[in-house]
């Protein structure tokens, strides 16, 4: 198996199974209990929650664990509509990932009034189509900082000092994609709420955090037992917890980002010269150093997938197309990629796992693929 489809998910890191481990058998105590064996459990969350703001260049005290990156994404917007009750306005993009956009298009139905930041062909927003839509009324602004599809990073410290300067809003960042695999500081910046997800960075799925900025007093979420200072009740799943702090401080030291960066260059670079018809979608340098979103005209995104899953390497056209609709991507559509290119999209996505071996077997696998499916669809050019 070769696995290129680490934005959708990552394996889990032997030395996080390792710290997990002690806390799915021996020391199963509630953290919230008084008694000594419990602890082991308590000395586990607080553990991690210091391993996590080391990660995200924060303060113990503004980590509060969820169970996914959507529970924070939702958690982040709602929480601000309802701290804010009188401001019913909301600024996101149109490329952000289900979590915020589905969410705004309900709230939407719901009376609220959305700013769709729009993107250029690259993926890029429009730092001054930002400042022209804040407005008083404007309760939080949410971008992403790296895009699932493309990579592409939105430059959250330059957004957030516009938004402190041009309104009172609340600033939250879906940071789920690029935890682990870029430098995070959140010390350095105007972000309010930050929302993580630890199985995108070699932690467990089922265990996510939102950064909430010390001075913002965000209402809870989910309400009842007083877990997490009051801001997320649940019993704390410990084994996750422990887990997302080993991976956070893996994420931390992690030194191989040019490595991977290599191997995906590499994938990148031979697929464009030897394949022809093939397009890059989003920008070639403002982009995380592990994704590839290519299209070949002339075949379905879906149909490379399988042809590619038949010989065990994982890819994914990712948003990249709704198999039942086959509609393109919203994330693509706003990039103006034609349909046709966007429904020949594959996300290759590489991890630390990855090796040049296997960059060249795909190099090898990939090109017959692409010749066989053009030929059935009749494609020339
Ligand atoms: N935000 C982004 C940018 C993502 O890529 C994802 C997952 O792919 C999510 C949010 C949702 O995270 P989770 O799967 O932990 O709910």
């Amino acid at each position: 198996m070769i696995y290129f489809d680490n934005n959708a998910t990552t394996q889990i890191a032997p030395e996080v199974f390792e710290a997990m481990k002690p806390f799915l058998t021996e020391f199963y105590g509630n953290a919230s209990s008084a008694y000594t064996f419990s602890h082991n459990s308590k000395n586990a969350l607080e553990d991690s929650r210091a391993q996590t703001a080391e990660l995200l260049g924060a303060d113990s005290s503004e980590i509060f664990f969820t169970s996914c990156g959507t529970e924070s994404d939702n958690w982040a917007i709602l929480s601000a509509l309802e701290m804010q009750n009188d401001k019913d306005h909301i600024v996101t993009t149109r490329v952000e990932h289900e979590a915020i956009r589905k969410l705004c298009e309900k709230l939407e139905k719901h009376f609220k009034k959305i700013s769709w930041l729009d993107v250029d062909k690259n993926g890029n927003i429009d730092l001054q189509e930002l400042k022209s839509v804040l407005k008083k009324e404007t309760a939080i602004v949410s971008i992403m900082l790296a895009n699932n599809e493309t990579g592409v990073l939105f430059p959250v410290k330059e957004i957030g000092e516009i938004i402190k300067e041009h309104s009172d809003a609340l600033f939250h960042v879906d940071g789920v994609q690029a935890v682990g695999k870029i430098p995070i500081n959140l010390k350095a910046t105007e972000i309010d709420l930050f929302s993580v997800s630890g199985h995108k960075f070699h932690a467990p799925k089922g265990i996510g955090a939102l950064y909430i900025k010390r001075n913002v007093q965000l209402p809870a979420f989910f309400t009842g037992g007083g877990q997490e200072k009051n801001r997320r009740a649940g019993t704390e799943a410990i084994a996750q917890i422990a887990g997302f702090g080993a991976a956070g401080e893996l994420a931390k030291n992690f030194d191989g980002h040019e490595k991977i960066k290599k191997l995906r260059d590499k994938l990148e670079n031979t697929i464009l010269e030897k394949i022809p018809h093939t397009k890059l979608n989003g920008d070639k340098e403002n982009r995380l150093p592990n994704t590839s979103n290519i299209s070949f005209l002339g075949c379905e995104g879906e149909a490379i997938l399988a042809h590619l899953d038949r010989h065990g390497v994982c890819v994914s056209t990712g948003s990249a197309c709704n198999s039942e609709t086959h509609e393109a991507s919203p994330g693509l559509k706003a990039m103006n990629v034609p349909y046709s290119e966007a429904m020949g999209a594959v996300r290759f996505s590489l991890g630390k796992y990855n090796t040049e071996t296997e960059v060249d077997l795909v190099l090898e696998i990939l090109p017959p693929i692409i010749e066989k499916l053009r030929e059935i669809s009749g494609f020339s050019k």
